[in-house]
């Protein structure tokens, strides 16, 4: 396939230009090969992640957490080292930040909600303006360590967690940092607030809004989005993919 093609494909489907105040530089960062016939996916850009994708023979590299933010002001250092490597290789580099949180069926919220067995309700957990979570609620009321226990087994991580309210019922889901998310909880009336990095700030405020906090991992919980898009990738474009597990265990 064309990589100007792939390109094309992935904007329309991830909805880029919902997303126009994101930090992330969203969709291709650095153009390489013009045929692409396998897809390296990972959840950050960094020099591993470059050197088994060119190891393992792929033209095209998707991230969650791509090499450029805010702009670029100075080539120097690891961003140097890093882009040395792709371009020596003659990789292409595609990131997905807010975009891949957000997505319906593809996101990182999305695909959380469906490996843990909760309905869909609606949105949550405002950033930047929009909504990138999703609420929704479990078949029956479970313990906060039962949940925590059934995140870890599905997400294949460890959780941290705090009971504010004794059980879980209703819960809010915004994947890596999303403790912000805590504000929303308020107005949607969760019971559990589920995000991946531990925030302090978070706690005394769930504290007082009687909401459980689950922090199941940054990693953890946006690696389900990432390994959507390679599904997505593989069936519907018949592209070989493969997925470069560089967990940071955080
Ligand atoms: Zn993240």
């Amino acid at each position: 396939m064309k990589l100007k093609e792939l390109v094309e494909e992935l904007d329309s489907l991830l909805k880029l230009e919902e997303f126009p105040g994101d930090e992330s530089a969203n969709g291709l960062q650095v153009a390489g090969r013009e045929e692409v016939k396998k897809v390296a996916l990972a959840v950050d850009a960094c020099s591993y992640v470059f050197e088994q994708a060119a190891k393992l023979g792929a033209d095209f590299i998707f991230v969650h957490h791509g090499l450029i933010w805010g702009g670029v002001k100075s080539i120097r250092g690891t961003l140097r080292n890093r882009l040395r490597l792709l371009l020596e290789k003659e990789l292409s580099l595609y990131a997905c930040h807010l975009p891949l949180d957000a997505h319906p069926e593809l996101g990182n919220n999305a695909q959380l909600l469906r490996l843990l067995g909760i309905e869909r309700r609606g949105e949550f957990g405002e950033y930047h303006g929009r909504r990138i979570g999703y609420w929704g609620e479990l078949p029956q009321r479970m313990s906060v360590a039962g949940f925590a226990a059934l995140v870890e087994e599905r997400l294949a991580t460890r959780c941290r967690l705090r009971d504010f309210s004794g059980y879980v019922k209703r819960v809010g889901v915004v994947s890596g940092g999303g403790w912000s998310a805590i504000f929303d909880a308020e107005k949607i009336k969760v019971d559990t607030l589920l995000t991946g990095e531990p925030s302090h700030s978070a706690c005394s405020l769930a504290e007082e809004l009687g909401v459980n906090l689950i922090f199941a991992g940054h990693y953890a919980t946006e690696k389900p989005g990432v390994l959507a898009v390679g599904e997505h990738l593989r069936e519907k474009l018949a592209l070989e993919t493969v997925f470069i597990d560089h967990d940071t265990g955080l």
